[in-house]
């Protein structure tokens, strides 16, 4: 039974929060204004491709000139700094994308090299790690090497990475379920041009999962040659069902969509049914929606840093994507802590989340998502690998006003009372 608290006990819960987020205003305020850039890219992009009510419409069969198909992706192309852009429902996941891209650019012989660490967890099996099953890249005799990343980069290292040559270079933007932080749109810049100064013929792929919108470039801005994501995550804002894409060079592009269909069909082919309003509307509607969910993260990870939790990202520190780590400690309370982001939840609040394996998973996730769309990372929902130092990993929100509430549920549920919240302030530097 989902227990809602009473109005008094809210109310204190509510005001309490007011006061932390009063610590944090001038990075909520910097959120917005990073919106604004961003909603004017967008606003902008469908102005220039003439975005219509014919858009809309659905496609039948094979789905010959649906135009808007094709505006979608030159729509995606502008917002996203690319020359091409493939944006579909027939991508079945974020995965599914960068495994294209992966697939589209190496060859048998090629050479990967990852820059961030191992890929996020869903691609180890992509990969073949461990087991270089046929089909898998390491069983496709691509040769692979990865940094040890834990935040920073140097010089040396880069060269030594480098020095063979090399088909495709590989990062990641978000932080994914690591410790690390995520990469910011400079890190990013930096890491192309140190990667183009060394091997200018290698391809650079940034898995830009959680990293859309949360600054104001992306990383086709910054001379990456391929960027791909899921549209449950940031840029689907909230309506798109199901769904990926890829941004990048129109030559790659071009052999994604190959993969993706059939050499020779590409992206011409394909029909969009009841997904292409969703896809516009959800890419008009993201920068916003990326917003509330970073308020949420801000706020979250102000109040638990107060009460003297680990958290990552840092108050002030600058963002790479909307996940918000804190580290809990222990399994009862990252337990207690799941189960009152689902009570909190519009949808499934009745639900008890229970850690479980997960297919592409490694340890046992516990997973809160009272979601909308299933699994939907845009919407307020907190995962955690059930592995020391027991971190939650909060995302997503499509209105602050939620956060807030549920954050004021996730107090309760963890004994935490109002007045405590508002003791703690004193301890919160930002
Ligand atoms: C979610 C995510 C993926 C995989 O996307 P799915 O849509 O879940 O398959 C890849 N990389 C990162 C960093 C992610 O956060």
């Amino acid at each position: 039974m989902t227990t809602v608290p009473g109005e008094e006990t809210r109310r204190q819960y509510l005001a309490a929060l007011e006061q932390v987020e009063k610590t944090v205003e001038h990075c909520l305020a910097a959120v917005d204004r990073t919106a604004l850039v961003n909603q004017a890219r967008v606003l902008d992009a469908f102005r220039a491709e003439q975005v219509d009510e014919y858009c809309f419409a659905d496609s039948t069969g094979y789905g010959y000139h649906d135009l808007g198909r094709h505006k979608l992706d030159a729509v995606y192309a502008r917002v996203f700094g690319a020359e091409a852009a493939l944006v579909r429902p027939h991508f079945v996941s974020g995965t599914h994308a960068i495994t294209a891209c992966l697939y589209a650019v190496l060859a048998p012989g090629d050479r990967m090299v990852s820059l961030t660490g191992k890929p996020y967890d869903t691609l180890h099996r992509v990969m073949g790690y461990g087991q270089a099953f046929p089909g898998s890249l390491a069983g496709t005799g691509i040769h692979y090497a990865e940094a040890d990343f834990s935040g920073t980069f140097d010089g040396k290292l880069l060269d030594k990475l480098l020095a063979g040559k090399t088909r495709l270079v590989f990062i990641q933007r978000s932080r994914g379920y690591a410790e690390r932080p995520s990469l910011t749109t400079t890190a990013i810049g930096n890491l192309v041009q140190e990667v183009k100064k060394r091997r200018p013929e290698a391809v650079i792929l940034v898995d830009n999962c959680y990293g859309e919108f949360v600054q104001e470039q992306e990383p086709c801005h910054l001379g990456a040659d391929l960027a791909a994501g899921s549209l449950i995550k940031n840029p689907g804002g909230g309506l798109a069902p199901t769904g990926g894409y890829v941004t990048g060079r129109s030559d790659l592009v071009e052999r994604v969509a190959w993969r993706l269909t059939a050499p020779g069909l590409g992206a011409g082919i394909g029909s969009m049914v009841g997904v292409k309003r969703q896809f516009f509307q959800g890419l008009f509607l993201a920068p916003h929606q990326v917003a509330q969910a970073l308020k949420g993260a801000i706020l979250a990870g102000a109040l638990f840093s107060a009460l003297g939790f680990g958290v990552s990202p840092q108050c002030g520190e600058e963002r790479g994507d909307i996940i918000q780590a804190v580290r809990l400690g222990n399994p009862e309370l990252l337990q207690k802590f799941c189960r009152a982001v689902q009570q909190a939840s519009p949808v499934d609040s009745h639900l008890t989340p229970v850690p479980a394996p997960m297919v592409g998973y490694e340890d046992q996730i516990i997973m809160a998502a009272g979601t909308f769309i299933q699994g939907a990372g845009s919407e307020f929902s907190a995962d955690a690998p059930l592995r020391p130092p027991y971190t939650v990993f909060l995302q997503g929100g499509l209105t602050f006003a939620h956060v807030r509430l549920a954050l004021s549920e996730i107090l309760a549920a963890l004994g935490v009372a109002p007045r405590a919240v508002l003791d703690s302030l004193q301890f919160l530097k930002i």
